[in-house]
């Protein structure tokens, strides 16, 4: 047997079987060992049945049956009864006054129970027992796996992810056979020995064996810690050859006097904060280097980061090629192209430049699905002008328009710049080397790329999946800002929340209302779901709350186009109350929305809340965020009190990997990760060491000449994070 033989050499796969791997996307012996369990079960959680005895608390495992309703002989109370059944006994079970329990089970599903042992004698029964259903059952103590444990109390076995067709139990006694089959001693280990004993991990065949048959619980531990470092190593290595490739590339190496940027920040209507400044430091410095940028700006909503991305443009678009570029000397400045995820941010950072670069003999062009402008106009030199793309483009292409800022539209293959010498993106996290490329265009040089998000999340995600990016914080806020007064809403209170609303409401201001998030399983039933919500929570409040108020919609099944006619009458005060679901999160600024109401708030994270807060947090009139919460747990109240006492967005962030775990707030499908990579995320010694070791083997091997298996897990993993 050998890792890369297919399952269905060594083993009777049916039809069935082979679907439900596929699905699981497991093919080889070696796919099969690397399914990972997700969690272990202790089976001195499992009492077997025949062993109950009165008044005791029960937790069993087995097989339902013999279900039927009745009433009770004298109070005609309905009952539901059958019993359950492991293998060692059968007990009764009833519930009383739950008649439906017995409909939504049906003989022989197989169950986890838990109850109290009731009755008398040989008469006994569970009542009312909590029950979780289940595809199969674990493992059953009866199996000869665990016939020779000597001590049942210590033994810990595997729960794997199943799908229809194939169960944690098939997984489990199919691994065990390949072990018997002297799998272990096959497999060979893709990561460096050394490295594996720098962090005292243990080497793949430990591994496997610890992480599938494991003796004690320190032993999966150390199992699931080699496997989570492995995980997030190999995205690191995948993203130190992406920064290599940067790298490898030529740029435009300039130098920009202090001075010269001096003098255009001074114009600036407030001082630069500390952050600002120390990013746009950094960021000149990278100008001025060999290997083109490639940085990451995170800061909260308002934090400032268009004061930073003019200013680095300012000094790109007043540097000059350098010479022996082409064959003549060249003319004109090197250029900037700003990309916006949509057209009205697109319009809004077009305002902004306009304002940070009037004074200035410097055009600036706009580029979007609905149309192209100019700034200046040449019969009104104070404002902006429409265009046809065409000229735009020419314009572009010979330089003379030294910043483009679009949308999507900006990479569009009709676009061509002369010098293109600095990307600028914003809120566009997957924007990648190819893209950058392709703005680039042939033979050109590698422009530099600075990306920037308001997306607050913690410091190890950040290294994980900007992994090829340098990082630099704006975690300060300007001075003098009104923070957002936040307050926690219960059931209770939302009356009075309404009255302070309306209130607004009269005095001119406008007001989002986010609908809570829903989860499904499913994603085409979760956005049909939501926009049921946000339908129906628009006409409770036109009916019943908001009554003389203009109310708009906002939901994510939406076309891009509407969204924007939307945004842009609530933008006009043509809406007063904005009722969305979440998509407002990114990026538009209405200076003149002073309140947002977010129903559900303890199903959000505590840094996508603060994202959405962060809607209310321009303008000049005092903002309010009420996080509706219908939940009783202090646990929940404790947690969403932190959106009142948290310094910034990393805090929450932070806190929301440290209290909720960061599976549930960062879909795998966002970050590439599995649930194992995200564990790894509340380790910062495990992901630094995981990108440093990435980045020193790359250093080495840039194609991996030497490290064949890696080259192979990466292009499975990518492959899979295509099937997505
Ligand atoms: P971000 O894009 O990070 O959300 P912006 O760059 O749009 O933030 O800035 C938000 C607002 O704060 C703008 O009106 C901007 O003029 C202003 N601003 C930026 N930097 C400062 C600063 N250092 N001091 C005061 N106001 C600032
Ligand atoms: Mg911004």
């Amino acid at each position: 047997m050998h890792p890369q033989d297919p399952l269905s050499t060594h083993f009777r796969i049916d039809e069935i079987h082979k679907k439900a791997l596929k699905r699981l996307r497991i093919e080889t012996v070696g796919d099969l060992l690397l399914h990972l369990p997700q969690r272990y079960e202790d089976i001195s959680d499992i009492q077997s049945v025949s062993g109950l005895s009165k008044g005791q608390d029960a937790v069993v495992f087995g097989q339902i049956g013999g279900l039927k309703a009745r009433k009770a002989w004298k109070s005609r109370k309905p009952i539901a009864e059958g019993w359950i059944e492991d293998g060692s006994a059968r007990i009764k079970v009833m519930w009383f006054n739950q008649p439906y329990l017995a409909k939504m089970l049906t003989d022989g599903t197989y169950v986890k129970l838990a109850g109290k042992v009731t009755g008398t004698g040989d008469k006994l029964y569970i009542a009312n027992p909590e029950i979780e259903k289940l595809d199969s059952l674990p493992v059953d103590r009866h199996d000869s796996i665990f016939k020779n444990t000597e001590n049942l109390d210590d033994t810990i076995y595997p729960v794997y992810r199943e799908s229809k067709g194939v169960t944690s139990k098939w997984f489990y006694h199919t691994v065990l056979k390949c072990f018997e089959k002297g799998i272990l001693e096959k497999m060979v280990d893709p990561i460096p020995e050394t490295i594996l004993n720098e962090y005292n991990l243990p080497k793949l065949p430990t591994a496997l064996q610890w992480i599938h048959t494991p003796k004690k619980a320190e032993h999966a531990e150390s199992a699931r810690k080699r496997f989570a470092f492995e995980e997030v190593f190999y995205i690191q290595v995948q993203k130190a050859i992406e920064r290599e490739a940067v790298s490898a590339a030529t740029t435009y190496q300039f130098k920009t006097e202090k001075e010269h940027i001096d003098a255009f920040i001074n114009r600036f209507p407030f001082p630069l904060t500390g952050a600002q400044q120390k990013a746009i430091d950094a960021i000149l410095k990278d100008f001025n280097g060999k290997h083109a940028m490639s940085r990451l700006l995170e800061g909260d909503v308002g934090s400032g980061k268009t004061a930073v991305a003019a200013s680095t443009a300012y000094a790109v678009v007043t540097s000059r090629p350098p010479e022996g570029l082409g064959k003549k000397i060249e003319f004109g400045n090197l250029q900037v192209a700003y990309m916006a995820p949509t057209e009205i941010l697109a319009k809004q950072h077009f305002e902004s430049f306009i304002e940070y670069f009037h004074h200035l003999p410097i055009q600036i062009g706009l580029i979007t699905g609905s149309g192209c402008m100019k700034f200046p106009s040449k019969v009104d030199a104070t404002k902006p002008t429409k265009i046809s793309r065409a000229q735009l483009l020419k314009w572009v292409k010979s330089g003379e328009i030294p910043i483009l800022i679009g949308t999507h539209a900006l990479i569009y293959k009709s676009v061509e710049f002369k010098h293109l010498a600095h990307v600028i993106i914003d809120e566009q996290h997957r924007f990648g080397t190819n893209q950058r490329k392709a703005l680039a265009k042939k033979d050109a040089r590698m422009p530099h790329l600075l990306s920037m998000t308001a997306t607050p999340i913690p410091r190890t995600l950040a290294l994980t999946v900007y992994g090829d990016l340098d990082i630099t914080l704006l975690d300060e806020m300007p001075a003098g800002r009104k923070p957002v007064i936040t307050k926690i809403v219960t059931p209770d209170k939302q009356d009075e929340m309404y009255e302070h609303v309306r209130a607004e409401l009269a005095t001119g201001r406008q007001a989002y209302v986010i609908c809570p998030r829903i989860n499904e399983p499913d994603p085409d039933k979760e956005v049909t779901l939501q926009l049921k919500s946000v339908e129906a929570e628009a006409a409770r409040l036109k009916k019943d709350v908001f009554k003389t108020s203009r109310i708009g919609i906002l939901h994510g099944k939406m076309k891009p186009a509407d969204k924007d006619k939307i945004m842009l009458q609530f933008a006009n005060h043509d809406i007063d109350v904005l009722v969305a679901t979440s998509v407002v999160e990114v990026g538009v600024n209405v200076p003149n929305a002073t309140n947002i109401i977010i129903e559900g708030a303890e199903r959000f994270g505590l840094a996508q809340l603060h994202q959405l807060r962060g809607r209310v947090i321009r303008g000049t009139h005092q903002a309010y965020c009420f996080a509706v919460t219908e939940s009783k747990s202090d646990k929940t109240k404790e947690r969403l009190k932190a959106l009142s006492t948290a310094k910034n967005g990393f805090e929450l962030a932070e806190h929301d990997l440290t209290f909720r775990g960061s599976g549930e707030l960062y879909g795998s499908k966002q970050s590439g990760l599995t649930d194992l990579g995200m564990e790894a995320l509340k380790n910062l010694k495990l992901v630094e060491a995981a990108r440093n070791e990435a980045r020193a083997l790359v250093a080495k091997d840039v194609d991996l000449k030497k490290h064949p298996l890696i080259k192979l897990r990466i292009a499975h993993t990518s492959e899979n994070l295509h099937m997505e």
